[in-house]
């Protein structure tokens, strides 16, 4: 469904958020590191995550590499992003500082099978919330709700709108939620499967696709890095609803509560919007954040 706020939002773009994401995306962490809480291992419950986690003083966190404002290493290999604050924010909950997170790159395929195998403890990459992955893993938040829409050429003019995928070679990326919804809903377009968001780019620049579709502030993100090539259709449009989730093992509904309950501890104290205005708020506007699902 086409929100007016999601199709205001990416009106804001200017040369200005684009030069000062220029910035955020050579390194620059945004509001600096959030602070570690001083946090005493055997406050948590004898045998829970959380004392594991704090007692080992560091936690292995999955996410988007190639991602612009989520989830983008930096120069040094670090990702940085909105994602990336929301894992801190979650680390110095349990008393581990940001230098002590292990940063895994997730794709969008293999989220749930590196939770599934202990891979990482959590995964926060533009993850959308939904049944199909709740028979595997367990989700915190929402923490923002986005939305799926287009991106193509700036100079294409026959894609309007998700009606004007027929016949049209559509990029996502396998296992992604936009991927699954192009073939429920539009089995006439050719849909083209890709790894990552940032090969679906390569591919839309050289003519291999006519479209790429995934949420619409990822695109957001690949416009502002490159607006001389890439524009969003009709201003951003959404047509599906992608509440993003922070991955963990199933079952683990202790973990879970913690995590919900930081989430909302950031909500109160400012560091949600600090975290959004530092990364994705560069170009976006900050958002009400969405209540948290205790399922
Ligand atoms: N939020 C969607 C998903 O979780 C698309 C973005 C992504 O693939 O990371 O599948």
């Amino acid at each position: 469904m086409a929100s007016p706020l999601n199709r205001r939002l990416f009106l804001t773009g200017s040369v200005g958020a684009a030069a000062a994401l220029g910035l955020a995306a050579c390194g620059n962490t945004g509001g600096g590191e959030p602070e570690a809480a001083e946090v005493d291992p055997s406050s948590f419950a004898e045998g829970s995550t959380m004392a594991a986690l704090a007692e080992a003083g560091k936690i292995t966190i999955g996410t988007k590499f190639d991602q612009p404002l989520f989830g983008q290493a930096g120069p040094d290999g670090t990702p940085v992003g909105f994602d990336v604050e929301i894992g801190k924010i979650l680390a110095g909950a349990l008393g581990i500082e940001a230098g002590n997170i292990e940063w895994v790159e997730t794709v969008s395929a293999n989220r749930e099978p590196f939770i599934e195998n202990g891979q990482v403890d959590l995964v926060v990459a533009t993850y959308t919330i939904n049944d199909t992955r709740k028979e595997v893993v367990d989700f915190a938040g929402p923490y923002y709700v986005a939305g799926q829409a287009l991106m193509v050429l700036v100079d294409n003019e026959d894609i309007t709108g998700e009606d004007s995928l027929a016949g049209k070679k559509v990029a996502s990326v396998e296992g992604s939620t936009p991927a699954q919804y192009i073939l429920d809903n539009h089995p006439d377009a050719e849909l083209v499967n890709f790894d990552t968001y940032s090969n679906c780019v390569t591919a839309l620049i050289n003519g291999q696709v006519d479209v790429v579709t995934t949420d619409n502030v990822i695109l957001a993100g690949f416009v502002e890095s490159d607006p001389d090539n890439l524009k969003l259709v009709n201003d951003g449009e959404t047509f599906t609803e992608e509440p993003y989730g922070v991955g963990l093992a199933k079952g683990d509904d202790d973990f879970r509560t913690f995590l919900n309950d930081t989430l909302e501890a950031a909500y109160e104290d400012g560091s949600w919007a600090e975290a959004w205005e530092s990364t994705a708020g560069v170009v976006l506007p900050t958002p009400e954040p969405p209540a948290v699902d205790r399922y």
